[in-house]
Formats: structure tokens, sequence, C-alpha cells
């Protein structure tokens, strides 16, 4: 976000002051004008302070924080469900997608635009133009966003659009990314390190609380083991584990746990018979032709399975394990 302040202006002290406060960076350049460009995202009150000195021409509010979102998951009966492709692609997939989810009442759509590729030669994502592919069409839908934010620099483009900020595997070890989303009003989803002990992935967690952001909800995703024959080991005993420790929501994501499609929906039915507040799925309208993680995204049909399946589940939850 970027604020305009008069050279002279008080109102500049008192906002730079409680940017410092918060420990939220910022970049001050001063022309004919005092322009101040933060990182992070701010609180309304923060951000009072910046506009009732008339400033702010040019910035970006973020759209008003939705507690429904942590109401979603502190509650639900079943586990809240997210699901979309790896990587947003198109309009025409990101449409697809929409209209196959609203159709089944799911409320929440993932899609990445800074994708974290481990070869420099794999698709990258869409950047920016993605999250405006994926907001254009989710959003009269009113489906929720949940995408992924790789760096600081992203933030503020990133919170333009998602509702629902994912820090991703290769990034939990990130301080910077993480101390930055702290000053940002907008639930984080933690990914745990594919290398993360439990107590490393809540220490990643603190973070983002001690930077005034309690709006947390982990994600496990499996993590690097001897075994080769699924990508990652999901870890269900973590699952029931730090809902405990920590009181934060948790989500599983059986998709890059497994690696394979075929793997999906057992790994997804054995995380919410675990406890799993939430479920994020890669789903793809032809998988054969994802440009990112092709072989664990399920199609229309095999998420119909799914979603058939987990219907019939008693969970752990019930019991408030
Ligand atoms: C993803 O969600 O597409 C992703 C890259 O996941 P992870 O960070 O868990 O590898
Ligand atoms: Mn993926």
């Amino acid at each position: 976000m970027i604020f305009s302040f008069e050279r002279q202006d008080p109102a500049l002290d008192i906002f730079l002051q409680a940017l410092r406060d918060k420990g939220i960076d910022c970049e001050v350049q001063t022309r004919d004008r005092v322009v101040v460009r933060v990182f992070g995202c701010l609180d309304a009150q923060t951000e009072a302070l910046a506009n009732r000195s008339g400033g702010a021409p040019g910035s970006t509010p973020s759209p008003g924080a939705d507690r429904s979102i942590d109401a979603d998951f502190a509650d639900a009966a079943a586990p809240v469900m997210i699901a979309g492709p790896c990587a947003i692609e198109s309009e025409e997939q990101i449409e697809a997608v929409v209209d196959f989810l609203r159709r089944r009442n799911i409320r929440y759509i993932r899609g990445g635009a800074f994708k974290p590729r481990t070869s420099p030669d794999d698709f990258q994502g869409l950047g920016e133009q993605g999250l405006r592919i994926i907001s254009a069409s989710a959003r009269p839908a009113g489906l929720k966003i949940v995408t992924e934010v790789m760096d600081r620099s992203q933030i503020e483009a990133v919170c333009r659009h998602a509702d629902i900020l994912q820090v991703g595997s290769r990034s939990m070890f990130n301080y910077t990314l993480l101390t930055a989303l702290g000053s940002v009003d907008k639930p984080v989803l933690l990914k745990r390190g594919m290398a993360a002990t439990v107590d490393e992935w809540l220490q990643a967690a603190e973070y983002v609380s001690r930077g005034g952001n309690d709006r947390i909800i982990l994600c496990e995703r499996g993590i690097r083991t001897f075994e080769p024959r699924c990508r990652n080991m999901l870890d269900i005993a973590a699952i029931a584990q730090v809902r405990h420790l920590s009181g934060y929501p948790v989500v599983a994501d059986p998709s890059h746990a497994a690696g394979r499609r075929e793997l999906v929906v057992p790994l997804a039915l054995a995380a919410a018979a675990a406890g799993a507040d939430g479920l994020m799925v890669e789903l793809h309208p032809d998988p054969s032709t994802a440009l990112s993680d092709r072989e664990q995204a399920l199609d229309f049909d095999q998420f119909d399975t799914l979603l058939k399946r987990l219907a019939g589940l008693r969970t752990a939850r019930e019991g408030k394990a």
C-alpha cells in the first residue's frame, strides 16, 4: 500500500511511529510529498492514521476483514473443503472450477498465481494476471480465494485478491515473510515445511502471531521420509497433535502428500477421520493438461467420489479429538 503525505504533515510521524511499533516495514521517499510504501496490509486503525491526514492517493486498501472465515474453520461440522487447481492457468480453467464448486456449495477455491517450483524450467504461475483471473471469476460466485504468497513484495497484490494467504512448504522457514504476514488482517494458511518438525512448524506460526496476526490455519501437507512411493508422508498424528497443542484450526492437504491421484481420496478420508478442520485438494477440469502437479490432481468425477465418501464418515472431530 502506498500513502502520500504533505512534507510537514504531523500525521506522517504518528503513522511512521505506528508502523515501527507494529514492526511493519516500509520505504519512505521524500520529494514534493512524502510517499510511504508499506510492505504488508495494515489493520484498520493504522490505516486510519494515514487516511486522517487526507493523504493516501493511490492507496489500495484491502477489502475489509472477513471474520466469517475464522468461524467456518472453528465450528464446521464437517471439514471445510478448499479445492482448485495447483496453478491458475486460464480464465476457462478457473471458470470451470468455480462453476463446479458453486454447484456443490463449496465456498473456498485454491489456485496458485505465484508458484514455488522446484525447477526453474517449470511453469512459474501467471503472477498478478492469475490473481485477477481468479478473483474476476470466484468473487461474483461468492467463493473465497486461497492463494500463495512467496515473498514480502507480493503481499500487497495477494491481499488485494485473496481471502486466505497461503505460505507454502518451501517458505515455512522464511522468517521475514512470516513476520510481514503478522501485520496482515487476513488468515494465513501456514503449510508445514517438508522437513520441519511439529515444533518448528508451531514456532513458524509464532512469527506470524507475534507480529499481531493470530488468524492462522495450519496445513499438514506431508513430510519427506525414506519412502519414495508417495511424494510426501502425510503425518496423521501431527494433525491431531497440532490441533491440541496450538488451538489453531488444521487443514490437511492430501494432494501434495500423495503425489498420485489414486492416493488422494484415502488420505483425505484418513485426515478427516483424524480430526482435520479442513481439506485442501487439487482439482482440475482436465488433469492431463495441468501445467503443474498433473499426477495428483483429481478430475470432477473423482472429486465427487471424495465428497460422497466424506459424507459417510464419522470423524474424530465429533468427539472433539
Ligand atoms: C501448492 O499448494 O500448490 C504447493 C506448492 O504446496 P506445497 O507448498 O505444500 O508444496
Ligand atoms: Mn501443487
